[in-house]
């Protein structure tokens, strides 16, 4: 376990936590993804060894009462965990030291463990970028489709889990149509999610060369627009104006929707649009 490090990003306002990934690299492989630049064949993931026996030692150090978050560095519900199913000892250990742990997962994996995660402090991030299954398959070809992601927003929120979802990252030019954020943030509140987050793609080298790469007919306009942005702690953002408008419609849909469901942005640095007592990685559904 490792305390949760923004680097230094002062657009992130998650206050203290610790991270943990059971597994090195991920096999959704998002084409956005940014774990591409620091981990090696990132796309082809690894158990992390004696995985159990470090987290009992961790938690024996740390104490009781922490808050983790899983995971920022590859998804706890990777296809992987099919076989190895870590995550149920992992989350009975930290059940047993009576964590806070916030799941982010794009994975209906997670449905195996709802009896664990209703029994324990947990809340839920799934990330739904579109609805358009064509499109969910090229820009995250691992991951499971939009409809079974949905499902588990529905089955966990069913069974009393806080479930927030991500509308996270809305690529320029392929998902960030109005009529189509609406639909996934319509979708996600009538299946019960409680809060959405929201942010635009930040580009990396790796990552935006797999977007152009795998949508030619978007790559002049994409490339053009990340020209005119800016560079921000080790990622380029698309131009601010861009940015706020999407994300205050994105804002303005979920308000319409439903005043009482909690709004965040990731990052952007838009302080007003995040409601003042909502986080984005959603420890406030804790
Ligand atoms: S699920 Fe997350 S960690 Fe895995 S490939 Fe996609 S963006 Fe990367």
């Amino acid at each position: 376990m490792r305390p949760f490090d923004p680097w230094g990003n002062p657009w992130c306002r998650c206050s203290d936590k610790y991270t943990f990934n059971p597994y090195t690299g991920c096999g959704h492989k998002c084409q956005y993804c940014y774990i591409t630049s620091y981990i090696k064949d990132a796309f082809n993931p690894r158990l992390k060894p004696r995985i159990i026996r470090q987290l009992t030692m961790d938690l024996r150090d740390l104490g009781r009462g922490g808050i983790v978050a899983l995971s920022y560095s590859s998804d706890p519900y990777t296809p992987l965990e099919q076989k190895y199913g870590v995550m149920r000892p992992i989350l009975k250990l930290f059940r047993e030291y009576d964590w806070g742990v916030l799941i982010a997962t794009k994975s209906n994996l997670i449905v195996r463990d709802i009896d664990l995660i209703r029994d324990m402090n947990a809340a839920v991030s799934i990330t739904i970028t579109t609805l358009d299954r064509w499109l969910a398959t090229k820009l995250e070809p691992g991951a499971p489709p939009p409809s079974e992601r949905l499902d588990a927003v529905n089955k966990l929120s069913q069974n009393g889990i806080n479930v927030s979802v991500r509308v996270d990252p809305i690529v320029p030019y392929l998902n960030d149509d109005p009529v189509m954020i609406r639909n996934v943030v319509e979708a996600a509140i009538s299946s019960g999610a409680k809060h959405i987050v929201a942010s635009i793609y930040k580009a990396k080298p790796d990552s935006i060369r797999r977007i152009i790469s795998e949508f030619e007919d978007i790559s002049i306009k994409i490339l053009n627009l990340y020209r005119q942005g800016f560079r921000f702690y080790g990622y380029g953002y698309a131009p601010s104006q861009y940015r706020y408008n999407i994300l205050n419609s994105v804002r303005e849909i979920v308000k319409n929707i439903d005043s009482n469901v909690g709004f965040n942005v990731c990052r952007e640095g838009f302080f007003n649009l995040d409601d003042p007592h909502a986080y984005c990685d959603a420890r406030h559904l804790l």
